[in-house]
């Protein structure tokens, strides 16, 4: 009789896990407690893979040999308490597509700059030829990944849920961004359960293996002198010039054995010192993963990030419109401001999550000429800003932000939509924000142009 596979979840990893597990010869169940999308219930269907969703047949899923849950379920939930009674094994979709896939992996995680710094090492052994496959919370899961085909290479972006499930996983390249608090109601509200998740990811790293991290990030950089770390670390910083892979102010300098390159940042097409970071790991993954010097600076050169990401839009008469809708709290517009020395039109505003903004009190009245604000209640904006900022206007609408803001801007300035707030107020999600913005801005150029 073949092993039973319960999968708890169907979304993108649990639908990938159970291709998987069906293509591997396995007796299949999926459960959702929720609704299933219907693009997965009808892949799910075409597989001939058992599945109900509204609720857990406790039975059905207590009766498995191995359980893969989809990393937002909580160890606490009852069903899985019961599981673990059981004794059932429990694993990830990123645990179970591991067992089975036959490349190295290289494995991105942090709190931020992940999906860059994956979508960035994915591009640079693509564009060098290699035959490599991008996975994990950017796009397609490994499982999904593994069951289509075999890869040379798996570049995959981890989130610290699916860390908590692995055992056996184990990449050939690891990097960890940085870690700040986030989550933490995931993790009983201590801050050193969720470092201790981030660092699984070298836990079964060999010690011709590499550990990519950067030094200078308050929590990640004191925890690797901390801990017993097997791999070979390669430290990233913006600032300690001893540091094998360090920025000197003018260009990323990178010293690997005897061989030693420089690139600065406009030989790329990222902006600001949070993409520094992201660039420095991601071209020493690559460079470790064998590809050239020569291949990784052409292939730094024809980078696309995702969009919403200081996406640079379009310039109507001398003014570049830039897209950063994902920056969705106040941290992110730090980097998104230290990003350009240009005069600024900025937007902002939708649903604030508590923000400071003393901690861009200073860059605000430097460099933005204009403060759109872009929200429904826009009374905290306009109350902290009124004395620090020249001109501060107010809409609701796209059309008139985007008029507005070419009206108050110069030949020369930057307009940012860089909103530190949710966009529920006005929009779907981040992506609605950013992609109406593209496109009134797209239409504004037309008009503008004809
Ligand atoms: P993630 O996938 O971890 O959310 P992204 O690459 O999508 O990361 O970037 C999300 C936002 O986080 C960016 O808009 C930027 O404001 C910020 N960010 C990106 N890289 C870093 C970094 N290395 N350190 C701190 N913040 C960053």
């Amino acid at each position: 009789m073949s092993k039973k596979i319960v999968i708890l979840g169907a979304g993108e990893s649990g639908t990938g896990a159970a291709l998987l597990a069906k293509a591997k010869g396995f007796e299949v169940f999926v459960s959702d407690q929720g609704t299933i999308k219907d693009n997965y219930k009808a892949e799910l269907l075409t597989a001939g893979v058992d599945f109900e969703e509204g609720a857990h047949s406790a039975e059905k899923v207590l009766a498995a040999d191995l359980i893969i849950k989809s990393p937002g379920i909580p160890d606490k939930a009852e069903l899985i308490k019961q599981a673990k009674a059981k004794h059932i094994e429990i694993i990830d979709e990123l645990e179970f597509g591991f067992r089975y896939l036959t490349g190295k992996v290289i494995a991105i995680t942090g709190t931020n700059g992940k999906t860059t710094t994956t979508l960035l090492t994915y591009h640079l052994l693509k564009t060098a030829g290699f035959n490599v496959a991008l996975a994990g919370n950017v796009g397609e899961s490994l499982a999904r990944k593994v069951a289509a085909g075999s890869h040379d290479w798996y570049v995959i972006e981890i989130s610290s849920f699916q860390l908590d499930g692995t055992k056996t996983f184990r990449p050939e390249i690891g990097i960890l961004t940085n870690i700040t608090p986030d989550h933490l109601d995931r993790y009983e509200y201590k801050m050193e359960n969720y470092i201790n998740s981030k660092f699984q990811l070298v836990q079964n790293m060999t010690e011709n293996s590499h550990f990519i991290f950067y030094e200078d990030d308050a929590v990640a950089g004191l925890e690797v002198t901390k801990r017993a770390i097997t791999p070979i670390k390669i430290p990233v910083s913006l600032k300690n010039k001893a540091s094998q892979v360090h920025f000197d102010g003018t260009a990323m300098n990178f010293q690997f054995g005897s061989k030693t390159f420089s690139i600065t940042q406009s030989e790329t097409t990222l902006k600001g010192p949070h993409n520094l970071i992201n660039t420095m790991a991601a071209v020493s993954a690559a460079y470790q993963a064998g590809v050239s010097v020569e291949a990784i600076k052409a292939g730094l050169k024809t980078f696309v990030n995702a969009p919403h990401r200081l996406e640079s839009v379009a310039t109507i008469k001398g003014v570049e419109f830039v897209n950063d809708s994902k920056a969705t709290n106040v941290d992110s517009v730090v980097y998104a401001l230290g990003s350009y020395t240009q005069p600024l039109i900025w937007i902002a505003g939708g649903i604030d999550k508590g923000n400071d903004y003393n901690i861009i009190k200073a860059e605000v009245s430097q460099k933005v000429k204009t403060l759109i604000c872009l929200g429904k209640d826009n009374t905290k904006l306009k109350t902290f800003f009124k004395d620090l900022v020249p001109e501060i206007k107010e809409t609701q609408t796209i059309k008139e932000l985007v008029q507005m803001a070419l009206a108050s801007a110069k030949q020369g300035d930057v307009v940012l939509l860089s909103p530190a707030c949710a966009s529920f107020d006005l929009f779907k999600n981040y992506e609605d924000r950013g992609n109406q913005f593209r496109d009134a801005v797209l239409e504004l150029k037309r008009q503008v142009e004809s």
